[in-house]
């Protein structure tokens, strides 16, 4: 299978992360390279990222059929992530490693337990056996097995707690983990997946083969509500139209991805049906009569302006936003509250 192919041989409707190991397993054993780390992080990047900078290098260096070889992996797996991306990949797989080792120690500190309460369990159980049996043992001698036994119930007892606190501690961690992860990709301000969430979802929904459309919205005239009403209300505004989007285009991901601007990525849908989604997100922000909470004056017409484009797959994500932005300015330009579709 070619690179070409791997990168877009995908099933509908299949759970995407197996798709994607699936697709790596399948790359490797094509370009008959060992499954070990270096070559899985390779595959990954690669068919993660199927319109990236690495999947163009691999294209031309494979084309005509030329199989890799582990010199042409070392010398693109240098150049494949920019420097930022790198970094981010870095932080990511250190969370993922703590998390697991975290994982990891849960399991150990759940076995022990389970083990030293098995423990626990026959130590009282051979103390009573023996009480039982014990005609024929002298009294002092039982008395000692007693003590001996019930100590270290008592000692089993109180690891079991340590372990307990020890497992609520991992456990908390591990969610901590999971938060400031889920953090770096959230708008604090609408709550929304930001910048950073888009364009993963989009490079994961792109490796696995989903048809898309990339629509931007900017609100129109924005710095005119900070002007008029101050930043707070500004603020709310974006709020407000962040909710809006959220709730017009269900199923689809609505990020905030900069200032007074949304990206919506519409997954699975045509460019006509996208198309009527965000008008009529539109319709609905702008019929509204927005007021000011504190003293109910008016807010005057809250509009937005959209681009929206179908994805071609074979294209950068940077060219497939950017082709959206053009039509964002176009609809700017042709008077805003608009959608402009190409
Ligand atoms: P256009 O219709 O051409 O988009 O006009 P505009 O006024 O919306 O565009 P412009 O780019 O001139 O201004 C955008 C404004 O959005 C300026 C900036 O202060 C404001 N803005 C960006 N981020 C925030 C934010 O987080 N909160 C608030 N309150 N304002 C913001
Ligand atoms: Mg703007
Ligand atoms: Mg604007």
């Amino acid at each position: 299978m070619g690179v070409a192919r791997a990168v877009r041989a995908v099933g509908q409707g299949e759970d995407p992360a197996r798709q994607l190991y699936e697709r790596i397993g399948a790359f490797l054993f094509d370009q008959r390279l060992e499954p070990d780390p270096a070559n899985f992080a390779f595959a990954w990047t690669l068919l993660h990222d199927p319109a990236g900078p690495l999947a163009k290098a691999v294209a031309v260096l494979t084309d005509g059929g030329v199989r890799l070889t582990k010199r042409d992996i070392e010398s693109l797996g240098e150049e494949a992530p920019s420097n930022a991306r790198g970094a981010r990949e870095k932080a990511d797989g250190l969370v993922a490693r703590t998390q697991l080792q975290v994982e990891g120690f849960t399991d150990m500190v759940q076995a022990i337990r389970a083990e030293t309460e098995d423990f626990g369990r026959d130590l009282a159980a051979s103390a009573d056996a023996i009480r039982r049996s014990g005609a024929g043992l002298e009294n002092s001698l039982l008395d000692d097995v007693s003590r001996i036994t019930a100590a270290m119930v008592q000692r089993v007892h109180s690891a079991e707690t340590r372990l307990e606190s020890v497992t609520r501690e991992a456990t908390e961690l591990r969610s901590k983990l999971e938060e400031a992860r889920d953090n770096a990709r959230r708008d604090p301000l609408t709550d929304l997946p930001n910048r950073r969430a888009f364009e993963e979802a989009y490079a994961a929904q792109v490796a696995a083969g989903t048809p898309l459309c990339i629509a931007v919205c900017d609100i129109d005239h924005f710095k005119h509500v900070n002007d008029r009403f101050g930043h707070v209300v500004g603020d709310r505004v974006l709020r407000t139209i962040a909710g809006a989007l959220t709730q017009s285009c269900p199923g689809h991901l609505v990020a905030r991805y900069g200032g007074e601007e949304f990206a919506i990525l519409f997954s699975g849908i045509d460019l006509a049906t996208a198309r009527a989604t965000i008008d009529h997100a539109r319709a609905s922000v702008a019929a509204k009569r927005y007021r000011l909470r504190e003293t109910d004056s008016p807010l005057g017409e809250i509009t937005f302006s959209a681009g929206l484009t179908r994805v071609d797959p074979d294209m950068k994500f940077g060219t497939n936003f950017h082709r959206a932005d053009i039509l964002l300015y176009r609809a700017k330009a042709d008077g805003r509250n608009r959608v402009e579709t190409d």
